[in-house]
């Protein structure tokens, strides 16, 4: 019997990350803060192959995937070029242009008050 290989850990560690030389996020073009304000973001789903990750801000993260589907992704939006033409997406670039770049949505919900504020 072979030996069971569990790949998902090295593939998590193989990824390939990368950061704008610019420093600035590829989907909203405000500067990255390095620190929990910033994630990365398979532009191809890891589920389709994808390797590399992209430094973006932890809401845009949010965002892209609350909007779309991995196949979505996989098919359409797979550059931030295509994500930030998308409608959506554009009118949230314009609504997080006014925010600090560190900003970070705290799903805070206004019916639920005693939501505690340090959870993420
Ligand atoms: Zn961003
Ligand atoms: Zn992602």
């Amino acid at each position: 019997m072979p030996k069971g290989k569990r790949r998902h850990k090295f593939e998590e560690e193989s990824a390939e990350s990368v950061w704008p030389d610019d420093g600035l996020c590829p989907l909203c073009q405000r500067a990255l803060v390095p620190g929990p304000t910033v994630n990365y973001h398979h532009l191809v789903p890891k589920a389709y192959g994808g390797k590399r990750r992209y430094a973006i801000h932890t809401v845009c993260h949010s965002k892209i995937h609350s909007l779309f589907m991995e196949h979505e992704l996989a098919a359409v939006y797979n550059t931030f070029e295509g994500l930030r033409e998308q409608s959506d997406i554009a009118k949230f670039i314009h609504w997080l242009s006014s925010k600090p770049p560190t900003f970070t949505s705290r799903h805070q919900r206004s019916h639920k008050k005693d939501n505690k504020e340090s959870l993420l």
